[in-house]
């Protein structure tokens, strides 16, 4: 359902019924990073009022407390840093209006009395930091209020902003549900997180845009599970729309257009149905088998971020879920999900399979992936990508472990599933899982559950630049590799996926990344192993010969991008294709392998 305009405008106040005039038309530069035109209303998101949790700290937790508060206040100083960084290219007098602001918000979090505060109530008072916040910021909001100042009045709303953005930061509360806007709306918002984005329903929300956000993170993940067209890093939004404003999403392009002219929106409007009419013509692909020119098969299955996306990916003709990203099942929520809930939801995707094959991944929070009902088990650590993450955290928490994988086991009995595991860097961790999936098996057994036989597949994930370098090793005691390209160029090139200052660094044609990839799928290739690639390369057509050539027979991805790489293979010549992959396989720089596929792209054809 796409509807274009903001909900009626509220009527003139008696006596101003001159017609106003257009608003101008401005145009904002992004990083595009989910395809395809929205034209809509925009709703923007403010920090808003966030639900606060209140509960008393054990004595011996108080210490852990005001460190997850120091490092809440370490995270917002940083996101007002960024901003600031940015804002500094606005135009004119905006960029001096804007930067006081964000200064005075990051004065108020810099050895300020609030911090201090709410410092002091946790320690004294035991509660957890985000009552101690609210408390505070309460106080403090009041004795401004009080001083019956205008300016300083003023300064209690900063404050209270201040302290939403903590709380937000502490309890990782998405925005609220995007549920009573307009058809079609298009959300605005600074810094959008994945758990933001599994709120967007594609049949109210058409499109968004952030102010931060790179490419390569979950945030863009998800838009283009979703199928919306997504444009982040687009800091000069900042204070330019308002709800209700007309505005244009081109996320082919990094667009952003607020307010367009009649000339512009006819012009997206043309994009947009040629959109259509190109999906509808990659639509009949549907029921056609990935297949070279040359009679070489590829498998193409869907990542999947959310169950809500299984129906279109068996729409598209997916051959199965080559990866099931776990985490939608601890997001939104201030509990974990029990064994029954996750056995369920894995048993209904099964149901909806038909019998193609599903891969489950073992949670993966951490980083960018974030859930508040996992907050106290991953601490604060000051480098959260390499920290308590993935398998880390589930070798480490054990019964969170050992609930998922006898959810796993018993979906099994419902059809072929397999078992991934995310950042592995050892053998000795995929023994440790191995141990506990047979105890667990076992424990099933006894109670007479019905569980796969013999027990599911369990691969491991390629991400970590030492995992590949250690793939015949790790050959050895895993059953399957699923290439995570996504965080194996952010490994190896030490650029964070998410971070749009360094987005334009980010490459997974760095040389490093593709010996690699290319080291993976040979030792995987030795061993007589599967070898997937499940990162965002895999749903890009520009890569598909690239991986083919190197031995890939497997590709998981978005199931929105599964109809061009199916396109795409159908028109590749293997052989020319590994002919292509070996001459940039031979070559040191990025720019000239990004030459050679671009070219080898446009005439393979
Ligand atoms: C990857 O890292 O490439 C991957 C598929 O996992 P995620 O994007 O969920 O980290
Ligand atoms: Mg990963």
């Amino acid at each position: 359902m796409k509807s274009e305009r903001p909900e009626k405008p509220a009527r003139h106040p008696r006596g101003a019924h001159r017609k106003q005039a257009p608003k101008a038309e401005l145009r904002f530069e992004g990083l595009g990073v989910s395809p395809g035109i929205a034209i809509g209303p925009a709703h923007v998101v403010e920090g808003g009022s966030v639900h606060v949790p209140e509960y008393n700290i054990e004595p011996g937790k108080v210490e852990a407390e005001r460190a997850r508060f120091a490092a809440a206040v370490a995270k917002a100083q940083k996101q007002l840093g960024k901003l600031k960084a940015k804002s500094a290219n606005l135009p004119g007098a905006a960029a001096e209006e804007v930067g006081f602001l964000l200064d005075a918000h990051l004065q108020m979090l810099t050895g300020s009395r609030v911090v201090r505060g709410v410092d002091r109530r946790i320690a004294e008072e035991a509660i957890n930091a985000e009552a101690a916040v609210q408390a505070e910021i309460s106080k403090v909001a009041q004795d401004f209020a009080a001083l019956d100042d205008p300016y300083l009045s003023a300064r209690g709303e900063d404050i209270r902003v201040v302290g939403n953005r903590l709380i937000r930061n502490l309890t990782l509360t998405p925005y609220t549900a995007f549920k009573r806007l307009p058809p079609g709306s298009i959300i605005i918002g600074e810094d959008l997180t994945p758990a933001d984005t599994a709120l967007m329903d594609p049949r109210i929300v058409s499109g968004f845009a952030a102010m931060l956000g790179g490419a390569e993170g979950h945030t863009a993940i998800m838009a283009r599970s979703l199928g919306l067209p997504a444009v982040l890093g687009v800091a000069e939004l900042l204070g330019k729309v308002r709800t209700g404003d007309v505005v244009v999403v081109d996320g082919d392009e990094g667009h952003v257009i607020v307010n367009p002219t009649a000339r512009t929106l006819e012009f997206y409007r043309g994009r947009r149905l040629e959109d259509e009419r190109e999906q509808r013509q990659l639509s009949r692909l549907r029921r056609l088998p990935a297949i070279t020119r040359d009679g070489t098969e590829v498998t193409l299955q869907a990542n999947l971020e959310l169950p809500r996306e299984l129906e279109f990916a068996v729409e598209t003709g997916a051959a199965g879920v080559g990866l099931l990203r776990t985490e939608f099942l601890y997001m939104n929520r201030e509990d974990l999900p029990d064994e029954n809930e996750q056995y369920e939801a894995l048993a209904s995707l099964i149901e909806g399979l038909g019998g193609r094959p599903i891969t489950v991944r073992t949670l993966d929070v951490g980083a960018d992936k974030l859930a508040y009902s996992l907050v106290t088990h991953l601490g604060a650590g000051a480098n959260p990508a390499l920290g308590l993450r993935a398998i880390r955290l589930s070798l480490k928490e054990r019964p969170l472990l050992e609930t998922q994988l006898s959810a796993m086991l018993r979906a099994s009995a419902h059809g072929p599933l397999r078992i991934l595991l995310p950042m592995i860097s050892s053998t000795v961790e995929v023994r440790q899982v191995r141990d506990v999936l047979a105890r667990v098996a076992k424990r099933l057994k006894r109670r007479r559950i019905k569980i796969a036989d013999p027990l599911p597949p369990v691969g491991v994930m390629i991400e970590v630049p030492g995992a590949a370098l250690a793939a015949d090793a790790l050959a050895q005691v895993a059953d399957f590799f699923a290439l995570g390209t996504n965080d194996l160029t952010m490994y190896t090139l030490a650029i964070d996926r998410g971070e749009e200052q360094v987005a334009h660094l980010y490459n997974p044609l760095h040389p490093a990344v593709l010996r690699l990839i290319q080291f993976t799928t040979e030792a995987a290739l030795r061993a007589r192993i599967p070898v997937s690639v499940c990162g965002e390369i895999a749903g890009d057509p520009r890569f598909a010969a690239l991986l083919l050539g190197l031995g890939i027979r497997e590709l998981s991805m978005a199931a929105t991008a599964l109809p061009r790489v199916k396109q795409r293979i159908r028109e590749l010549d293997l052989l020319a294709a590994t002919r292509c992959a070996r001459t940039i396989m031979d070559q040191s720089d990025s720019g000239r392998i990004a030459t050679l596929l671009d070219d080898f792209n446009t005439l393979a054809r």
